[in-house]
């Protein structure tokens, strides 16, 4: 997969080089390129930002900067696109506290896409007519990390790229561990135990200790309900609230 982000603060991304989804860059299973959007200005000051219209407080992103460079990354889509019967468009995502909200299904989907666009707003956000014009480009998706808001789009786009790339196939060593996750059949992940059996007076429970795997399977789902139903009760289906 090829992902590529615009921020004005590309930095902030360096940590996508540890651990997993660097290794998944080094094997080239994710082929990630973070781009300063200020490479798309052509004044002196390379100005991302101006004064809304209506008035009001903050700032916001120029459409100019936003246009060139997703004309320039959509166009390089084709070569992103792993067989010729693919999409040649990229899925261009813009994280706001205003879109879709993200969740374990949003990256499911997102990691079957070839290409993905991150746009990480900053101020009061990005010029309305960027998204509309993105649309030409691509499919766009606004995805909120959460309701409240952040200093900017890098922080979510992180969080987003780490939980789509740790689905793409190849970059979790083994996949028996996604599918029993918190998420992934839309219950919180039963509590996990190891060594030593007994830890400041604290016993791990005796089922786990007793090798009988069907009664392990029953326990732990018995433990996803309950925890689900007290911390979470909004993801319960109606017959298990
Ligand atoms: N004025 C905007 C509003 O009220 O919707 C908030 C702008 S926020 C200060 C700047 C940028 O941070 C946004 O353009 C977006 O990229 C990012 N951002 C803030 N909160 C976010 C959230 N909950 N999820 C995803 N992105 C967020």
């Amino acid at each position: 997969m090829r992902i590529d982000v615009l921020s004005i603060f590309p930095s902030y991304f360096d940590g996508l080089t540890l651990s997993l989804l660097g290794k998944a860059q080094s094997a080239g299973i994710l082929d990630l390129r973070v781009r300063d959007l200020r490479e798309w200005t052509s004044d002196r000051h390379r100005t991302v930002d101006d004064t809304p219209y209506g008035g009001g407080a903050g700032m916001v992103m120029k459409p100019e900067p936003w246009g060139l460079a997703l004309d320039e990354l959509a166009s390089s889509s084709a070569e992103a696109t792993r067989t010729a019967a693919a999409q040649t468009r990229p899925t261009i995502i813009f994280p706001s506290p205003a879109g879709e909200v993200f969740t374990q299904a949003t990256a499911r989907d997102l990691s079957t896409r070839d290409h993905l666009i991150f746009g990480c707003g900053r101020y009061e956000g990005i010029d309305e007519r960027v998204f509309e014009y993105a649309a030409s480009l691509g499919e766009v998706r606004l995805v909120s990390l959460g309701d409240y808001v952040l200093n900017g789009g890098e922080v979510a786009t992180m969080a987003m790229i780490e939980a789509i790339g740790r689905l793409i196939p190849g970059v979790v060593g083994n996949p028996e561990s996604l599918v029993e996750e918190s998420h992934e059949d839309g219950l919180l992940e039963y509590p996990s135990y190891t060594k030593p059996s007994v830890w400041r007076d604290r016993s791990v429970p005796e089922v786990l200790l007793s090798g009988n795997h069907a009664v392990i399977a029953s326990w732990r789902r018995e433990q996803q309900l309950e925890r689900t139903r007290r911390r979470r009760p909004d993801l319960l289906p109606e017959d298990d609230a």
